[in-house]
């Protein structure tokens, strides 16, 4: 199949920390001119028929997605797994697992928070929808409506910044395990902002060896949030593993200052990767359908 125009693998609603229903999403993503995108909510396939619908509607295209949230040791690393089957038992175990571990940090988060500013749970939970995957930009939501903060960037800066001591990690399966999962789902794995921290912190080239036995197919090489340095380590690891390269915006909505489309992927590299996943099927962009 034929992929072209500008497609963003990297978008979020309000199903986890976006803060745009899908349909909104593929009404906007029209908008800025896009052929297709990907609907990569933290550890939730839930947006994906709402999305699905909209896309088939109105010709965009759509890749259903998720952003697997792993840690490894004291480093938060998000997968992506693109076209994975939503109903695979493992992935569904896993990523139900997570969200309720996410779920009772962020109660714990806020009692801490609590004690010395007026937040209570309830405040949080009015931030997000129904089932949504719950995680510190909700938090960071509650903090700006009381007026204790004055947007999410700025929560994040302030009362929510690990040296505060309110924050706390969250139960997550290693990187290579959230691999597994989402190759066992039939789906494509691509390691999401890998250069976020710098050259430094880019994963440690056995650890990537063995994503790649995994069944990595690629890192998100262009992405806002990966420093220059970072992103040279993360080329050099692209070419010796022959990985592919991935960009896309990580839109938030409202909730952060990326634009939707300002990072696409190469339409050689989407149509490789749809030719590897066996999950789930995308919806094609109506033009470019062949
Ligand atoms: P959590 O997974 O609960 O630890 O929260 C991390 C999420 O917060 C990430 O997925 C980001 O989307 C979001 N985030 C991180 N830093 C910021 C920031 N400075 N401004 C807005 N959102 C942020
Ligand atoms: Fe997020
Ligand atoms: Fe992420
Ligand atoms: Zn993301």
């Amino acid at each position: 199949m034929r992929i072209s125009g500008r497609v963003d693998l990297h978008v979020h609603s309000r199903v986890s920390d976006g803060t745009g229903s899908p349909a909104d999403l593929v009404r906007e993503a029209h908008a800025a001119g896009l052929a297709m995108f990907a609907l990569t909510d933290h550890d939730t396939t839930a947006g994906w028929a709402e999305a699905r619908r909209e896309a088939e509607r109105t010709g965009l295209g759509l890749i259903p997605g998720i952003e697997l949230s792993t840690r490894l040791g004291w480093r938060s690393v998000h997968v992506l797994g693109y076209l994975v089957d939503p109903l695979d038992p493992g992935l569904v175990a896993e990523t139900e697992r997570i969200r309720a571990a996410r779920r009772s940090r962020a109660r714990r988060i806020v009692d801490r928070i609590g004690e010395d500013y007026p937040l209570s749970w309830d405040d949080v939970l009015a931030q997000t929808t129904a089932g949504s995957t719950v995680g510190r930009p909700h938090i960071a939501d509650a903090l700006v409506a009381l007026g204790l903060e004055a947007d999410r960037s700025a929560a994040f800066a302030g009362i929510l910044h690990p040296r505060t001591g309110y924050v706390e990690p969250h139960y997550a399966p290693t990187p290579v395990d959230g691999v597994r999962l989402i190759v066992g789902a039939g789906g494509v794995p691509v390691v999401a902002h890998p250069g976020a921290a710098g050259r430094d912190r880019v994963l440690p080239e056995p650890v990537v060896a063995e994503l790649v036995d995994a069944g990595l197919f690629g890192f998100e090489l262009h992405h806002r949030e990966n420093t220059p340095d970072g992103a040279r380590r993360v080329a050099e690891l692209i070419e010796r593993f022959g990985l592919e390269a991935t960009g896309s915006s990580d839109y938030h909505g409202t909730g952060k200052p990326n634009r939707l489309g300002e990072h696409v992927t190469d339409p050689a590299v989407i149509e490789r990767l749809l030719a590897r996943g066996t999950g789930t099927t995308p919806v094609l962009p109506r033009a470019a359908a062949s």
